[in-house]
């Protein structure tokens, strides 16, 4: 038992977490890591990719993502080892982001049912966008109240209300708070607070 207590100890003297890390990764046991030519040559397909940090678009934990593009096109999304809040992990759905945004079966229209209608129409999202502004402005118009009944100055409406859900971000729920409070609205609320 001493002569290896003696023997572990010597050696612990020249191991260090860097070497053995290394030398773990390049041996498959005792043998040297079996690599073949080809596969020394090989590069992850995300090589030259440009990265970009997000977030997950699903739900209220807000695990870090890193998101890989290349010629324009998201090529590939993983957890972001950086994350405070996930360490690199992504959940079965997080994990499979990728699809939401390279999917030929993605909506990228919205649908409109008109007063009365009992029909659905398919509209572009430019045009929802326009209608959506323009309800905004007509509602706030009418409905704008710059004092309440006492006198006292509000500057609020509550016609209009705003309901936000888990796959907006920090940076859109910043801009959405300043800009609905900007314009009087006091009904702002989020399913999911990050
Ligand atoms: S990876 Fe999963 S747990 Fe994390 S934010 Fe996305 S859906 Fe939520």
């Amino acid at each position: 038992m001493a002569v290896f207590a003696t023997f572990f100890g010597k050696l612990s003297r020249y191991l260090t977490a860097e070497s053995v890390s290394k030398t773990l990764h390049a041996h498959v046991g005792t043998v040297p890591n079996p690599l073949s030519k080809r596969s020394k040559q090989l590069k992850p397909r995300i090589h030259d990719a440009k990265m970009f940090k997000s977030v997950c678009p699903y739900c209220a934990v807000g695990c870090g993502q890193r998101v890989y593009v290349k010629d324009g096109k998201v090529i590939d999304i993983e957890g972001d080892n950086d994350s405070p809040i996930s360490g690199g992990c992504l959940c079965p759905k997080g994990s499979a982001s990728y699809q939401l945004d390279i999917n030929k079966r993605r909506v990228t229209t919205v649908k409109y049912r008109a007063p009365y209608a009992t029909d659905w129409e398919e509209k572009p999202l430019a045009w929802a966008m326009e209608r959506i502004a323009q309800k905004l402005y007509a509602t706030r118009e009418a409905t704008f109240r710059e004092t309440n009944e006492n006198g006292k100055p509000i500057n609020n409406t509550v016609a209009i209300g705003s309901l936000g859900g888990a796959t907006l971000d920090n940076e859109e729920n910043y801009l959405i708070t300043k800009f609905f409070h900007s314009l009087g609205m006091v009904c702002i609320e989020n399913q999911a607070r990050i």
